[in-house]
C-alpha cells in the first residue's frame, strides 16, 4: 500500500495528495510530534485548535473507509520512521508543506512531494509573475489575481463597481458611544475529544518541559470541517454585510467587530480559499452586500493573504533573519502577561489575546506591532511569539507580515514605507485612549503617551534612512524641527527601558 502523510494544516480531502486518495490502496497518516507540541510557549487555544482539529480529520477518513494510522511521536521524523518501519509502505507520498522547513524534512525523508493546491495561486505561478517584471507590489498582484480568478469582475474585463480598491470607504473611526452593531460569532459545545487534548497538551508540557498560555478553550473556534463551513455561512450571512466600513477600527467593547475570523480555518486547510470567496461573490450577486465589503473582504484573500504565501517562498529563506533596522530588544513583558500594563491599547489587546488567542489586524500591526517596532524588538523575536499566539499563526503568514510589514526589517521590500504611529493614529481609530491613564498628545512627561513619545524618537533614531525615503521623508523633517526632540529623546531612553522591564 501507498501511505500519504498529512500534516497537521493540511486537513482538508481536497488538498494535494488526498485529493485522489484511494481507500484500497492509500493508508493515512498523521502523526501529532510531541517536539512541536513543547517547540515554542504555545497558546492554549492554538495548540487544541491544531490538535483536535487533527483528531476529528483522522476520525472523519476512518469513517469515510480509509485506514488511519494516527500516531503520536516524540517528533516528525520519529513518527514518520515508526510508521515505515511496522507498515513498510510501497511509497510515502504528502502534499507540498506550507513551511520551508517542512519541505526540507519532507526531502530529506525521500517523501514524494504532490503539488499544493491549497492556496489559489502557487507560489511558483507567484514567483514567475514576480519575476517578470521590474518590481512589484500587491496592488498589482490583487488586480492580477482579481483577472485570473474572476471575482468580481465585470464581462467586459472591467472591476465591478468601477474601482479595483474601495478602502477609502473601510477606514471609518469606530461608532461612537455604547453601539455594537456586530453579529456574535458562532461557538461550539465542547466535548470529550476537547478535553482529552487539552489533558494531553498539558500533560506533554508537564513532562517535556513545555509551556502553554493563555485561556482554556472556550468553543470559539471550530475543531472540524463541518463547524468551519458553518462559520464560513454565519460570516456570509450575518457579518459580512457590516465587514467593509469599520475594518479598521478597535474598540474595547468587541474583540471581533465585523472581522470573519476565518483565517485558522484557510490556514489548516478546513476551509479553502476558493470557496471562502465563492459564498462572498454570491452573496454580492445576490444583493445582499455592499461593493465595499464584498471587496474589501475578496482583497483580504485572493490579494494580501495569496501575496504574503508568494513572497514567503520567493525571499526564503534568508527572509528570516532580515534586520535592516537592528533591533534587538526582546518582547516586552507586557506582550507576554509577565506583567501589567497601564497602556489601554495594549492592555485590552493582550487581554482578547490571552482569551481567545486572536488580535485582528489593525490590532496587530499598529498597536502590537507599532509598538515594538518604535520600541525596537528583535524582529524574529516579534514573529515567533506572534506565530505561537495567535490561533492562524504560521511561519508563512507571519514572516512577511511581521518582519515585513509590521517591523519594516525587510528595509521596504513588503512595505513601502514603515507603519509607524503615534498616539494620535491609535486615538482616530479605537477608543483606548479615552480610558487611558497616558496622553496621547504629550511626548514628554510621565504621564506621556509611550506610542508618542517613542515615535519621534524612532524617527530621530532612524533619521539618515528615512528623511531618504520620500513616503516617511516629511515626518522626518518634522521631528528635526521639534524644539523638545532631546528632552523627547531622554524621555525615549527611560520608557525604553521601563517597557524592557514591564513597568508601563
Ligand atoms: Fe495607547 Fe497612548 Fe492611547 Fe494610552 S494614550 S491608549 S498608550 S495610544
Amino acid at each position: 500500500m501507498r501511505t500519504i502523510w498529512v500534516l497537521g494544516d493540511q486537513l482538508n480531502r481536497q488538498i494535494g495528495a488526498l485529493a485522489d486518495a484511494d481507500r484500497t490502496t492509500d493508508r493515512i497518516l498523521l502523526i501529532e510530534s510531541t517536539a512541536k507540541t513543547t517547540s515554542k510557549r504555545w497558546h492554549r487555544q492554538r495548540a487544541h485548535f491544531v490538535i483536535a482539529s487533527m483528531r476529528r480529520f483522522a476520525a472523519e477518513l476512518a469513517e469515510a473507509g480509509f485506514e488511519v494510522d494516527h500516531r503520536r511521536a516524540s517528533s516528525l521524523r520519529a513518527g514518520f520512521h515508526e510508521h515505515v518501519d511496522e507498515f513498510e509502505p510501497d511509497v510515502v507520498r504528502a502534499t507540498e508543506p506550507a513551511s520551508w522547513d517542512g519541505l526540507e524534512m519532507l526531502r530529506d525523508l525521500d517523501v514524494e512531494v504532490v503539488r499544493s493546491n491549497q492556496f489559489l495561486c502557487h507560489y511558483d505561478e507567484f514567483a514567475a509573475w514576480a519575476n517578470s517584471r521590474k518590481s512589484f507590489k500587491m496592488e498589482d498582484f490583487y488586480r492580477h489575481q482579481r483577472t485570473r480568478l474572476g471575482y468580481l469582475m465585470e464581462p467586459d474585463g472591467e472591476p465591478t463597481g468601477g474601482r479595483w480598491n474601495f478602502d477609502d470607504e473601510n477606514r471609518e473611526p469606530p461608532p461612537k458611544g455604547d453601539a455594537d452593531p456586530w453579529a456574535d460569532p458562532q461557538t461550539s459545545q465542547l466535548d470529550d475529544i476537547d478535553r482529552e487534548v487539552m489533558a494531553d497538551l498539558e500533560a506533554a508540557a508537564s513532562d517535556h518541559g513545555g509551556e502553554l498560555w493563555g485561556a482554556e478553550p472556550d468553543g470559539t473556534w471550530a475543531t472540524s470541517r463541518r463547524a468551519a463551513l458553518s462559520r464560513l455561512r454565519h460570516f456570509v450571512d450575518d457579518v459580512l454585510p457590516q465587514f467593509g466600513p469599520h475594518e479598521d477600527a478597535m474598540v474595547e467593547r468587541s474583540w471581533h467587530l465585523a472581522h470573519s475570523v476565518l483565517s485558522p480555518y484557510m490556514n489548516i486547510g478546513l476551509l479553502l480559499p476558493g470557496e471562502v470567496c465563492d459564498a462572498v461573490q454570491d452573496a454580492y450577486d445576490r444583493g445582499g452586500v455592499a461593493i465595499n465589503s464584498a471587496e474589501g473582504f475578496i482583497r483580504q484573500v485572493i490579494g494580501w493573504r495569496e501575496y504574503v504565501w508568494g513572497v514567503y517562498w520567493l525571499w526564503m529563506p534568508d527572509y528570516r533573519s532580515a534586520n535592516v533596522l537592528s533591533a534587538d530588544r526582546p518582547i516586552p513583558p507586557a506582550f507576554t502577561g509577565a506583567a501589567s500594563t497601564e497602556m489601554n491599547c495594549v492592555g485590552t489587546c493582550i487581554s482578547t489575546l490571552h482569551d481567545k488567542a486572536y488580535n485582528h489586524h489593525i490590532q496587530r500591526l499598529m498597536v502590537l506591532g507599532n509598538l515594538s517596532m518604535l520600541h525596537g524588538v528583535d524582529p524574529w523575536a516579534l514573529t515567533d511569539w506572534m506565530w505561537s499566539s495567535f490561533v492562524d499563526g504560521a511561519e508563512w503568514v507571519m514572516l512577511p507580515n511581521v518582519i515585513g510589514m509590521s517591523q519594516w526589517a525587510d528595509g521596504g521590500r513588503m512595505a513601502t514605507k514603515p507603519y509607524a504611529a503615534g498616539g494620535n493614529y491609535i486615538d482616530k481609530m479605537s477608543d483606548y485612549c479615552a480610558g487611558c491613564r497616558f496622553d496621547r498628545k504629550k511626548r514628554t512627561g510621565d504621564d506621556a503617551c509611550p506610542f508618542t513619545t517613542l515615535y519621534w524618537d524612532f524617527l530621530a533614531r532612524h533619521h539618515d534612512r528615512l528623511v531618504k525615503n520620500p513616503r516617511i521623508a516629511r515626518q522626518v523633517r518634522a521631528s528635526e524641527r521639534l524644539s523638545d526632540l532631546p528632552a523627547v529623546r531622554e524621555r525615549a531612553v527611560e520608557v525604553r527601558r521601563m517597557l524592557d522591564a514591564g513597568e508601563l
